[in-house]
């Protein structure tokens, strides 16, 4: 391989957005058969914001519910944390709760203590029965697509949050394309199997991974590469760094985490899946010129 044609793709990149770790990251392209896509934050704009709550008649009612959950999830960089806070802030004046004991759950929430009650804001578990008014909200979140997480004030269920985001304008053609070129596109995400299979269906996906650890996400990987598969992976959270090393080539959204970013091969600046499509291009094209 000729390090100046390297040279030239990596020089080409950055004026299409996408900055290569290395010039070796275009030979790691040249087999790849697989796209594994991230969801929240990858395929969609990950923006999300709160878009209904519902809590238990003897709770602690709406508001305490709500800003204690963003008091919780201000330690949080996920994007459900930040949809949470941003609504607690345009609801209720007056500083937020002091939280000690922050810790986020990998994977699934975050926990803290406020006001002397532990708080978690979490996904749904099997493992917890919820009240009837709570699990009707969360199976009617789910069927339309958006997620639902659970508050719960020392281990009791108080609190349906329901947030949402939407699709990327450009994600669902990026998509076709990245077919067209011969790749096979694969959602995985830690996000519920309802809201997951909303998203893939509307972006033409047929094949969703849902309900994964960050541990999971990596398996996945390793799965498909032991099947023979060249596995490029898209995503932007720290959840999917493990997953982004792994992968033959691993594509960071420049919208996303440092950690995402120092883990990918590459990353695309504008978090936007036509650039994906525009380096899997670079790289095939430049690798076609050294040959
Ligand atoms: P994704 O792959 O969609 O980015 P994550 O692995 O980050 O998902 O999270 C999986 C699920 O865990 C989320 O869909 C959500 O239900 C829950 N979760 C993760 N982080 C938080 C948080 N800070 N607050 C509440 N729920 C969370
Ligand atoms: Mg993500």
């Amino acid at each position: 391989a000729t390090p100046t044609a390297l040279m030239v793709g990596t020089g080409r990149g950055a004026q299409l957005g996408v900055l290569l770790k290395g010039p070796e990251v275009l030979e790691s392209t040249k087999r790849v058969d697989t796209i594994v896509l991230d969801k929240t934050g990858t395929v969609t704009t990950g923006e999300m914001s709160l878009q209904s709550m519902v809590v238990v008649a003897d709770g602690p009612g709406e508001e305490r519910a709500l800003r204690s959950a963003a008091a919780v999830e201000s330690g949080s960089e996920h994007p459900i944390g930040r949809a949470i806070v941003a609504a607690a802030g345009r609801r209720y004046a007056g500083p937020t709760p002091q939280v000690t004991d922050f810790r986020a759950i990998e994977g699934s929430g975050v926990g803290g203590a406020v006001d002397g009650l532990r708080v978690v804001v979490e996904k749904p578990s099997s493992d917890v029965a919820l009240p009837e008014s709570l699990s009707a909200a969360v199976a009617e979140a789910q069927s339309s697509g958006a997620t639902a997480v659970i508050v719960s004030f020392d281990d009791r269920p108080v609190a349906v949050l329901v947030v949402g985001d939407q699709v990327k304008d450009t994600s669902a053609a990026a998509i076709t394309e990245l077919r067209r070129m011969g790749l096979t596109p694969i959602l995985l995400t830690g996000d519920n199997t309802g809201a997951a299979e909303h998203v893939a269906r509307s972006v033409g996906i047929e094949r969703v991974v849902a309900e994964v650890t960050p541990a999971q996400k990596l398996a996945t990987i390793e799965e498909l590469q032991a099947q023979g598969h060249s596995v490029a992976m898209a995503g932007d959270g720290i959840n999917d760094a493990a997953a982004l090393a792994q992968a033959d080539l691993g594509i960071a959204m420049g919208t996303g985490t440092d950690v995402a970013i120092q883990a990918g091969d590459l990353t695309v600046v504008s978090g936007d899946l036509w650039a994906v499509v525009d380096a899997i291009r670079l790289a095939r094209r430049t690798l076609a010129t050294i040959k």
